[in-house]
């Protein structure tokens, strides 16, 4: 079709920054070569059997194979309420304060259609997820890019914000513990995060896609666990970590019920719901035991210490992550994170994600994701030594 135009808001997506890794990496892969891939993060183990047991019987009962009911079923919003309780000591109402999602991105990409009218500003992160400014761009709204950086323990500085920009802002996005960078987040933190969604009346949008894979004990905090946050914001929470349950799609979003009802007006408007036998899994999931989750964390501690050693063997600097299952790493003096990416695929077959491809600030650093086993780890270890940098 030689007339197909697309719309100005397509054209205005930014380019995708991994173009030059993944046609590498192809043709690696086509030369039979053995790639270790540390760079997606999607959990290498199956989901837990008895969840897939409880979707399994689900999708045998007529009753799941119509329509979902578009918030969720309430036995699903029941048992968040009472995970939520246990585990941060919030109380929720299942009728108003809980939304079940087709996985958090997808409440994510679409919030900003319930709340960003063309030149509003949205408040993002950056390196960060790539779906909060790809959705402001989709929204017609204008990104304020918040940058992360180590001397700030990767949290946002508000105060650098200007007043006119905070003024214009609509939405406040926040992710912690944070992918890319692994930085946690206190209620410190949130409780400045609250007086500044206050005093500018910006809705807080808190992605805690990985509050469950966390090291040491150390449990993030909820940002609905400050005062003030449910008048102000939402959290997104996601099975897809915590489970390994990524590609099922399913997530929530809670916290303050009418942006909530500005959400779920959106979605009815292009979804209809959770598949409810997979609504069903997520009861099972969330309602059952927890040994799953605690074993998973182990795995996944075990694999940082094993990269961690190994890496202080080359004498780079890294930073040990308290949470997600990143490892935020900086480059060696001399190279930028793509070039280092590039290196490490040619010469050692390993793949890494350049810093810069989650914004500017991710610049001087890349991402390995600890989703192969430690043998695996120790074995990329070995290769990357045997660099000439
Ligand atoms: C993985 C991830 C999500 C999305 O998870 P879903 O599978 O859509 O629930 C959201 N935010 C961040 C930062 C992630 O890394």
């Amino acid at each position: 079709m030689s007339t197909l135009k697309y719309s100005d808001r397509l054209n205005k997506l930014p380019p995708y920054l991994f173009v030059e890794i993944d046609r590498k990496k192809k043709k690696l892969l086509d030369e039979g070569v053995d790639i270790i891939d540390l760079g997606v993060g999607d959990p290498d183990y199956p989901t837990p059997k008895h969840i897939i047991a409880a979707g399994k019987k689900a999708l045998q009962k007529a009753e799941n194979h119509r329509y979902p009911f578009g918030v969720g079923l309430r036995k699903l919003r029941e048992v968040i309420a009472e995970w939520y309780k246990q585990r941060f000591n919030v109380s929720l109402q299942p009728d108003s304060e809980i939304i079940s999602l087709l996985g958090s991105k997808e409440g994510i990409g679409h919030i900003h259609l319930g709340f960003v009218n063309p030149g509003d500003v949205v408040l993002i992160p950056e390196p960060g997820y790539p779906v909060y400014s790809g959705a402001t761009i989709l929204a017609g709204g204008v990104s304020h890019f918040m940058p992360l950086v180590e001397e700030n323990d990767f949290l946002p500085d508000f105060g650098s914000i200007p007043d006119e920009v905070l003024k214009k802002a609509k939405l406040l996005f926040i992710n912690y513990p944070n992918n890319p960078t692994a930085g946690v987040a206190g209620k410190e933190f949130f409780r400045q995060v609250v007086d500044v969604a206050r005093k500018y009346d910006i809705i807080v949008c808190h992605d805690a896609a990985y509050s469950e894979i966390y090291y040491d004990n150390k449990k993030p905090v909820s940002f609905l666990e400050v005062e003030g946050a449910k008048e102000v914001g939402i959290e997104f929470h996601s099975l897809s970590k915590t489970y390994n349950m990524t590609g099922w799609r399913i997530g929530w979003a809670c916290g303050n019920s009418d942006i909530l009802k500005g959400l779920t007006k959106v979605k009815e408007n292009i979804d209809s719901g959770v598949f409810q036998s997979i609504q069903e899994a997520a009861i099972a999931a969330l309602s059952g035991s927890q040994d799953c989750v605690e074993k998973m964390r182990g795995i996944y501690q075990e694999r940082r210490d094993v990269l961690l050693d190994g890496l202080k063997s080359l004498g780079w600097q890294v930073k040990k992550p308290a949470a997600t299952f990143y490892v935020w790493i900086k480059v060696p003096k001399g190279y930028n994170s793509i070039d280092t990416s590039g290196i490490i695929l040619e010469k050692a077959c390993v793949v890494t994600t350049p810093g810069v491809g989650f914004g500017p600030s991710g610049e001087g650093y890349i991402r390995i994701a600890l989703t192969v086993d430690k043998k695996r780890i120790k074995e990329a270890v070995k290769r990357i030594k045997k660099i000439k940098w």
